[in-house]
């Protein structure tokens, strides 16, 4: 039986493998496969020489492997790397950073190219949306990254974010599925503990994110302390509001060992007064949450600014009396790497939800 038209390797699961093997091929080999595309993390199946000759042609031949490859790469002094990586499906190209730290590495994947969401204060928005990531592009870039960097995904000293390029719960069947993968022990190994996806809200997919065994950790990026100012800031609080965002959050099935993380990006004046904190906490009171602060990370059209390091200070105290909040260091901002800073360079054809 010939294999199935598949777009790539990277993004199929021990079944799929399976399937696209088929019944002629010893089912032995799908395992054979899955571990060294994920496992193993081979750059070239030539490499997997436990698989026959014959198998790995008639792979070569019939379906791409789905590597990503480095379109650009910048280096930050503080040691953040910046990828723009390549997806072989179109030639499109998604970023992809490592943030590597004395005791921790975080790697921060994209789940979109661009973003359809339109917050005010974000670079990848202008953007617009140009699509959605394959499950095999949104692994391919943790596996690009502990391949180059000889990260090892098993040792407990290394961190995914899905914060890149994109609203990952607009895309949650693929991010579902990588997450599965890159999960799995027998796939590229990561625990689900390190592994955090963080949403504007989108609120009916939370439910459904939760209702999976194999998950991320969920961040929610609050960025106000009350309905009009995030209507402002995240004009899609004016189709998911406020108060249901809070409701989906209550009703949020936390594992024993989790805690909901809020992201509150801090702008001066806007959202940064000592009431907005005290609002924050009301706001939270009743979760088991805990809020990372970042102060803005300026750009060319975001018509905001970062705010004064008292303030940034005085709302962290605020909140800290009731939770854990925790001030989150910009990483990368010379090389454009930051929060809110991932935009590409030059991207014709751009679709945008707001046209
Ligand atoms: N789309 C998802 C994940 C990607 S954004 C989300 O919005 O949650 C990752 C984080 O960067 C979010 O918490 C977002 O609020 C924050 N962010 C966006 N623009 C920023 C900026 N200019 N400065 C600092 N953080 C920013
Ligand atoms: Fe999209 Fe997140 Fe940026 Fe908002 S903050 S535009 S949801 S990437």
């Amino acid at each position: 039986m010939g294999l199935r038209a598949q777009p790539t390797l990277l993004g199929l699961d021990v079944a799929d493998l399976r399937d696209l093997l088929g019944p002629g091929t010893p089912a032995f080999r799908a395992r054979q496969l899955y571990d060294a595309l994920y496992k193993r993390n081979v750059a070239d199946l030539e490499e997997t020489t436990a698989l026959p000759k014959e198998l790995r042609d008639r792979l070569r031949s019939e379906m791409p492997h789905g590597r990503l490859t480095v379109d650009q790469r910048f280096n930050s002094a503080d040691g953040t790397v910046r990828y723009l990586l390549k997806l072989p499906a179109d030639g499109r190209s998604v970023e992809t950073v490592l943030m590597p730290q004395e005791q921790r590495h975080t790697i921060c994947i994209s789940s979109q190219v661009g973003c359809p969401v339109d917050c005010r204060f974000c670079l990848t928005a202008q953007m617009g949306l140009e699509r959605s990531l394959s499950a095999g592009e949104i692994v391919g870039q943790v596996l690009h990254v502990c391949r180059e960097h000889g990260l090892d995904p098993r040792a407990a000293h290394c961190n995914i974010v899905m914060m890149g390029m994109g609203e990952p719960l607009l895309n949650l069947p693929n991010v579902l599925k990588a997450t599965r993968i890159l999960c799995d022990d027998n796939g590229v190994g990561f625990s689900q503990r390190r592994i955090t996806v963080s949403t504007s809200g989108i609120v009916p997919k939370i439910a459904e994110l939760g209702a999976a065994d194999i998950r991320p950790k969920l961040a929610i990026s609050l960025n106000a302390s009350h309905e009009e100012q995030r209507r402002e800031l995240m004009p899609i609080t004016k189709k998911y509001h406020l108060a249901d965002l809070m409701e989906a959050c209550r009703a949020y099935p936390l594992r024993p060992w989790e805690f909901l993380m809020f992201e509150y990006v801090m702008m001066r004046g806007v959202n940064d007064a000592d009431a907005d904190a005290r609002r924050v906490v009301s706001l939270l009171g009743n979760l088991k949450a805990k809020v990372n602060i970042i102060a803005l990370n300026p750009g060319p059209g975001i018509p905001y600014e970062t705010p004064d390091p008292e303030r940034v200070d005085s709302f962290q105290k605020i909140v800290m009396r009731s939770m854990p909040c925790y001030i989150r260091r910009p990483r990368g901002l010379d090389i454009y790497a930051a929060c809110g800073q991932l935009k590409k360079m030059q991207t014709p054809g751009l679709v945008s939800l707001k046209e």
